[in-house]
């Protein structure tokens, strides 16, 4: 088994050109893996896929998925949220965990949302990070999959985790992982692509004992740092 260092070495060896299509190949892999990879987290609106994503931080989709039909009903807009008592918001949102920050960030997001935007969700990176309470991540996670706007890579823990894996980076910070994926990635799929790595992390690149020997990109992965 080669450590890391000797791994990240032969990774660093790798012509950018070689990373390049090694990219594309991963990408089609995946693509014909999961032909169906999307956002796991149900919305039917702009606002509501805000709201989910700011409940997603440190919380799986599904548990998300279970508390936002009643959410989403009782308050439809951002007017609802912006209005509502903190106490009663923090109940209805208790279970996704970190309720009360989360309460914080959906407050202060649908208060900016009501006074700067007529109660719409904007589609820029600049006006969505100047919500409050509203990271890169989560604007990335808007503007693709409620706008189809690629501005940018999501990188969560499971896009990061694979990133390194797979060889395509040896950086740690999100913001910097982001960017070596938009050099690598063309444009138009930049959220496909991050769809795709969290898919295959739930389902065969796990955090904890991946399932390298059944991996449909097996033959394309150099396994950084996987024991
Ligand atoms: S070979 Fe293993 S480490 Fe590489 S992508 Fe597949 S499951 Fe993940």
């Amino acid at each position: 088994m080669r450590d890391r260092t000797t791994l990240k070495r032969a990774m660093a060896r790798e012509s950018k050109q070689a990373k390049l299509d090694r990219t594309r190949k991963i990408i089609e892999g995946l693509q014909a893996t999961y032909p169906d990879a999307h956002c796991e987290l149900n919305h039917s609106n702009p606002l509501e896929l805000l709201i989910a994503t700011i409940l997603s931080a440190q919380c799986t989709d599904k548990r998300v998925n279970l508390v936002t039909p009643q959410l989403f009903k009782r308050y439809p807009t951002a007017a609802a949220y912006a209005s509502a008592p903190a106490a009663e918001l923090e109940e209805a949102i208790k279970s996704t965990g970190f309720f009360r920050n989360k309460t914080k960030s959906i407050k202060a997001a649908c208060q900016s949302l009501v006074e700067k935007h007529g109660g719409q969700v904007p589609r820029t990176m600049e006006e969505l990070r100047e919500l409050g309470g509203v990271g890169r991540k989560t604007a990335n996670v808007v503007l693709g999959n409620a706008f189809n706007l690629n501005c940018g890579v999501v990188v969560d823990t499971h896009v990061a985790r694979l990133a390194q894996r797979l060889g395509l980076t040896a950086e740690e910070a999100p913001e910097k992982i982001e960017q070596v994926l938009m050099q690598l990635v063309p444009q138009d799929q930049w959220t496909l692509f991050s769809h795709l790595l969290i898919w295959h992390g739930r389902r065969r690149c796990f955090a904890r004992n991946p399932d390298c020997p059944n991996c449909e990109i097996k033959h394309l992965c150099p396994r950084i740092g996987v024991k």
